[in-house]
């Protein structure tokens, strides 16, 4: 069953730091009463034992233990996904996805990666780091951790990472190509990598990297819908509370949640 995991972890930001605050807003903001959980795929994502909480991991999140943390949320997901669940993580600067993926390719060699984002975050090194928010995909496809690599609402691709994109045969669903709901063709085990500046930042001020001209919630649920692979793990990345205004963003990463819980919970009903 689905389970969640927090990864409060921004030391591999390059311009902000605040996305290790992200679990506990986004669990506060799940729990809120202004809502209820069926997600809009008729599925009550609420309801006993439709998914689980393996709770927050407990990371240093400073510049000298990278290797540590990285190493503890690859042992995390491991234990999760021995245990057949899927997990499904909240928070953290987007680098958190190269050991979740890590972990993944051990037991799924055969994954497609749909991946939400503004930026491509195919950069070889960011600023001296390999490990950067700038780099995860980089690294993923490098170590061939996943089989397909879609990436949608790109709206930030400069000549290196469209060089990157190229040799790693990553395709690209720019945002000025959308909608493509009939265009992703995402099919077997799949694993959805959320980026919450994919969003307009009208929609989701609450990231470190505003990029206007974005997807609306409309829209990014609607895409999410429309994978038709079965997905077995995400994550929902780049949520900076510190940036977020009247706790907005908070209740859209909830939603988004909500959905992507509905998608993976009602694959079994
Ligand atoms: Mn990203
Ligand atoms: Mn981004």
């Amino acid at each position: 069953m689905p389970t969640l995991l927090g990864i409060p972890l921004d030391v591999n930001s390059s311009y902000l730091r605040g996305p290790a605050g992200a679990p506990v807003k986004i669990r506060e903001a799940w729990r809120s009463d202004a809502s209820n959980k069926w997600s809009e795929l008729g599925v009550d994502v609420g309801a006993a034992s439709a998914f689980a909480d393996a709770g927050d991991l407990h990371l240093s999140d400073s510049r000298d233990k990278v290797a540590d943390d990285f190493a503890e949320i690859e042992r995390a997901v491991s234990e999760l996904l021995e245990k057949a669940e899927q997990p499904v993580s909240l928070g953290g600067d987007h680098s958190v996805t190269y050991p979740i993926l890590k972990a993944f390719a051990r037991h799924y060699p055969e994954l497609t990666i749909v991946h939400f984002d503004a930026h491509p975050d195919l950069y070889d090194e960011f600023e001296g780091s390999r490990v950067s928010h700038a780099c995860p995909f980089a690294r993923i496809m490098e170590e061939r951790l996943a089989k397909r690599l879609v990436q949608i609402g790109i709206r930030t691709l400069n000549r290196h990472q469209r060089e990157q994109a190229e040799k790693f045969g990553v395709e690209i669903v720019p945002m000025s190509g959308l909608p493509a709901y009939d265009q992703l063709n995402i099919h077997g085990l799949t694993y959805i990598s959320f980026d919450m500046d994919v969003l307009d930042p009208a929609f989701a001020p609450g990231i470190s990297h505003r990029e206007p001209g974005g997807m609306t919630v409309r829209e990014a649920i609607a895409h999410l819908h429309a994978i038709e692979g079965t997905v077995v793990g995400a994550d929902i990345v780049e949520f900076n509370p510190e940036q977020d205004v009247s706790g907005t963003t908070a209740t859209v990463a909830a939603k988004i949640l909500k959905e992507i819980l509905g998608k993976m919970i009602g694959a079994h009903c």
